[in-house]
């Protein structure tokens, strides 16, 4: 019923309960789950999960703020993505939030890194999962000077949506989907509830960026994949539709966007 758009099961605290974590989604009725790579050092261990289930994909990536790590040529990227199981490009992006007294200026590295990133995205033709933290006029600048836009080039998704509702427009202007995970839940985000209650549902995806934000009630804890629904129960709430709804639309979303077939219903 739910897909779990954006999660980080080959970090240490989630890898080592998988049995538990995959069924407990299995109770919670998440079907899918799309695990996200954040460097080619972990690149192997992340798609090891995606050949090993049905219900996990994979992606593949470096993340803006990982420093000190092997840094990606296009070729890495290309050779990558060929491999079974990986439908997108990423996570990729811009992170100004903790610059470490450095100037924007000095980030130059990661606005080469994401280009680096958009062109395999280019080149394969997997969308792009993007990654935008206190970033999102360089993002999008970037974005559009790349061709990234969705109708001549990768499109893609910005994930764990935490912006203004102006880079939300921005965003559905280059036919990007909007991913919302569990900070929706969190009492102080009215802002970004609002962003969600316009948000186009046939545009949004759900994700729980796990092992990180908790929704409420979990908030604080270790997140699964199995809490995604809770983000689908505050969309839900805030677009006056049954959760169901908005689980098969978001589902839907997720198979065009990453060019999956539709789940086969289990014969009864
Ligand atoms: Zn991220
Ligand atoms: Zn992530």
């Amino acid at each position: 019923m739910y897909v779990d758009s954006h999660c980080h099961l080959s970090f240490p605290e989630l890898a080592a309960r998988l049995g538990e974590i995959r069924a407990d989604m299995a109770s919670a009725q998440v079907d899918r789950a799309l695990c996200i790579c954040t460097t080619l050092e972990e690149f192997d261990e992340v798609q090891a999960l995606a050949t090993a289930y049905d219900n996990f994909w994979c992606s593949a990536g470096v993340h803006p703020d990982n420093e000190g790590v092997a840094e990606p040529s296009l070729d890495d990227l290309l050779v990558r993505a060929q491999r079974p199981k990986v439908v997108a490009i990423g996570e990729t992006g811009l992170d100004y939030y903790r610059l470490n007294g450095r100037s924007i200026a000095d980030m130059e590295w990661q606005r080469e890194r994401f280009r680096v990133h958009i062109r395999a995205a280019r080149a394969t033709g997997l969308p792009l999962v993007v990654h935008t933290r206190s970033a999102s006029d360089d993002t999008l600048a970037i974005l559009r000077e790349e061709g990234a836009q969705a109708d001549r080039g990768p499109g893609g998704v910005f994930h764990c949506f935490t912006e203004t509702d102006a880079v939300a427009r921005a965003a559905l202007d280059l036919g990007f989907y909007i991913s919302f995970s569990g900070i929706l839940t969190f009492k102080t985000a009215q802002a970004l509830r609002d962003v969600a209650a316009f948000v186009p549902l046939d545009r949004c995806l759900i994700e729980t960026d796990s092992p990180y934000l908790a929704p409420v009630p979990y908030r604080g804890k270790t997140n699964s994949p199995a809490y995604v629904p809770y983000v689908a129960q505050q969309i839900a709430a805030l677009k006056g539709l049954p959760v169901e709804a908005v689980a098969a639309t978001t589902s839907a979303n997720f198979e065009r966007l990453f060019k999956l077939p539709p789940l086969a219903t289990p014969s009864p």
